[in-house]
């Protein structure tokens, strides 16, 4: 290294550090500068919307300036109330008594307990399902002419909840979703494919799961290869087989697919289990009785196969075949987020039933 380098270099490190805590101390002001900036409300509106296939009523709160400090108080005594709290925000110009001809809201109410600090009280209607909501704030849309938002939805249902069962608390479970990235699975004739049906229930049942207290691990709980793009067929399959066997106390395997056929009429729903399985019959079956009784559709029967996963899973392992994706009825159903929901409960149903010795 020459001395001149050198000798540059020194002197490009030492204005560095006499610039740096100036920089810190203007980004610093900036910074408390628009903590400390007062908000003020601009903006109300309520509608109806839907989010992932599920009404809500969505209200949203425009302000004047992003970055809200707040919390949300849910009362159920009393007085049926969710409580935004807002600090460093004045009530503003929107009106102070709103009041919304919804099932789940009757008013929204502003007031201004002391100088500076906001609340808006959104009355409850006896409809209301406790903790069925969600609050977060939205950036300022200019196409839209929205403001920077905070935005209330209320759901018909409590929020990640779809249920839960008894008897499955501490026991491990692996769910691996069929199919994904690259390999669509079976595609139905609407365009319906097999990885987004399988994923959906999947992650449904897990939500169930895990809500009663279960372990549970995924192969996948995103649109993806577990192995990757460029897999085998077979690496790809043993690359779920070893998230299962990884999992530590994982006691069952079940894998979600969906049937196809070249016959549009062939129509139902079976069950898998490797041959020789006495833990992967019974699985195999009480879900089997579970899908039949919720789901409706044709019982094909509970079967023996050497599907790779379930062959090579080390514990009672199950392969399910919920419908038929080729079929256009089915693939109708197979689409509904509310029919996707029964068959998750009925599987847990099923899971609950095994670990129960029902
Ligand atoms: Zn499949």
């Amino acid at each position: 290294m020459s001395k001149i380098f050198r000798l540059r270099q020194r002197v490009l490190a030492f204005l560095a550090l006499l610039l740096l805590p100036l920089l810190c101390m203007q980004l610093g002001q900036a910074e408390a500068a628009r903590r400390s900036a007062v908000h003020e409300l601009n903006y109300f509106r309520s509608m109806e919307t839907e989010v992932d296939g599920e009404q809500v009523l969505r209200l949203e709160i425009g302000l004047n300036r992003d970055n809200l400090d707040y919390t949300v108080i849910e009362k159920q005594r009393l007085r049926r109330q969710l409580v935004l709290d807002l600090q460093e925000t004045k009530p503003g110009r929107v009106k102070k008594n709103i009041k919304l001809n919804n099932e789940f809201v009757s008013a929204v109410k502003v007031q201004e307990p002391e100088r500076r600090h906001t609340q808006i009280l959104i009355d409850l209607t006896d409809k209301y399902i406790e903790g069925a909501y969600k609050v977060y704030t939205v950036e300022a849309d200019r196409k839209e002419r929205k403001p920077y938002r905070l935005v209330v939805d209320i759901y018909k249902k409590p929020v990640g909840a779809a249920g839960s069962v008894d008897g499955v608390k501490g026991h491990s479970i692996v769910i691996d979703p069929g199919h994904g990235g690259s390999d669509s699975g079976a595609v139905g004739p609407s365009g319906l494919t097999e990885k987004a049906v399988t994923l959906a229930v999947s992650q449904q049942l897990r939500d169930i799961l895990e809500a009663s207290g279960a372990h549970v691990k995924m192969t996948r709980d995103t649109d993806k290869d577990v192995y990757g793009w460029d897999a085998t067929a077979s690496q790809e399959l043993q690359a779920r087989v070893n998230v299962g066997e990884r999992m530590p106390g994982a006691e069952i395997f079940i894998s979600v697919h969906i049937n196809a056929f070249s016959n549009p009429n062939a129509h139902g729903m079976e069950t898998y289990y490797y041959g020789g399985s006495s833990g992967g019959k019974r699985l195999a079956s009480l879900i089997n009785q579970e899908l039949q009784e919720a789901g409706g559709l044709f019982n094909r029967g509970v079967k023996t196969a050497n599907f790779y996963v379930i062959k090579h899973s080390s514990m009672p392992a199950t392969l399910l075949e919920l419908a038929f994706i080729t079929n256009p009825r089915e693939e109708r159903l197979l689409a509904d987020p509310d029919y996707q929901q029964k068959l998750a409960q009925a599987i847990a149903r099923g899971v609950a039933r095994y670990f129960g010795r029902g």
